[in-house]
């Protein structure tokens, strides 16, 4: 039954003819589930249009996927493979320009090439944010390199989503199962961590105005928020930060449902988050776009926060007017 809500998807992913993931990206997968993924992530004009159509999806705004650019150690090959798939996506996104709105991937390696790249995507190419796929070879973003990507996020007014890429190290918990890793558990610890590094490192402190988004319902730090500001309270540094933890994630952080379709998270992301801080997104082509869809018309949550969550937050979070 098509939708009666013009959805708008923010974690839909493609990917560029130079950085198609490589079977060692993806070697947790089930070789049958990954033939379908890796046809469907190239492709623009038909299927994914169509999925879209089904779905009730209007707006599906499109990344890089992971690993992307993060995990090349070549960093001027990353800034050039960077820039070649932001103006790959910039011409797909000119097939149906009323369906699909882009977010700039981008080559942390250099940071003031990153910069110019993303004023390049915004100004220009009218992309809507950035998405970076975790840490960029082993550094995370909190670290003192990255302050004029924060000033340039701010001054651009738009979005940073953040999302799981290649961890390059894990800890000793997951020695001897490979099956917790990636999608499953893996990425969870790595990018909640990632983001509050952000916040107990204080950049957020010193970027007031740097907006993040997070998918998989807010990688578990919605049901956290009590414990982090309980806990944050007994450190040193927790005590020294000039609000708890959980201000600063409701005031920075928005997130999206992608890869994760159950009432019970999305209701706690609603309560502990607020209403204006949930919006829809599918993870196509890795998880079931219809699926998604289909949950998200049922969920048992009311027809306001149904609106909210399937358009109007990200209309405003994205700018979209
Ligand atoms: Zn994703």
């Amino acid at each position: 039954m098509p939708s009666i809500i013009n959805k708008i998807a923010l974690e839909e992913h493609f990917s560029g003819p130079d950085l198609q993931p490589s079977i060692n990206d993806v070697a947790f997968f089930d070789p049958q589930v990954l033939g379908s993924i890796e046809a469907a992530l190239p492709e623009f004009a038909e299927q994914r249009l169509l999925a879209m159509d089904r779905a009730g999806i209007s707006i599906a705004v499109l990344s890089q996927t992971a690993p992307g650019v993060q995990a090349m150690e070549d960093a001027a090959l990353a800034v050039e493979l960077a820039q070649r798939v932001n103006d790959f996506l910039h011409t797909r996104l000119e097939l149906a320009p009323a369906r699909f709105r882009g977010f700039a991937c981008l080559a942390l390696q250099n940071v003031e090439a990153a910069c110019n790249e993303l004023k390049r995507c915004v100004l220009e190419l009218g992309f809507v944010g950035v998405l970076i796929n975790g840490a960029t070879n082993g550094a995370y973003l909190d670290e003192p390199q990255f302050a004029p990507f924060w000033h340039t996020l701010e001054q651009l007014d738009v979005p940073l989503y953040l999302h799981p890429g290649l961890v390059s190290e894990h800890s000793q918990a997951f020695r001897g199962h490979p099956e917790l890793e990636g999608a499953v558990w893996s990425w969870t610890c790595d990018t909640a961590t990632h983001m509050l590094r952000l916040v107990f490192a204080r950049v957020l402190e010193r970027h007031p105005r740097a907006r993040l988004i997070l998918g998989h319902m807010g990688e578990t730090l919605p049901y956290m928020l009590w414990r982090l500001d309980s806990r944050a309270a007994v450190t040193t540094l927790g005590r020294s930060l000039s609000q708890p933890p959980s201000e600063t994630l409701k005031r920075h952080l928005t997130v999206t449902t992608s890869g994760v379709c159950a009432d019970a998270p999305l209701r706690c992301a609603l309560e502990a988050m607020g209403d204006h801080a949930v919006m829809f997104s599918t993870d196509y082509p890795y998880e079931d776009i219809q699926l998604a869809s289909d949950w998200i018309e049922n969920a048992a949550i009311s027809e306001a926060q149904r609106i909210k969550v399937c358009r109007s937050n990200a209309q405003r979070v994205l700018r979209l007017g």
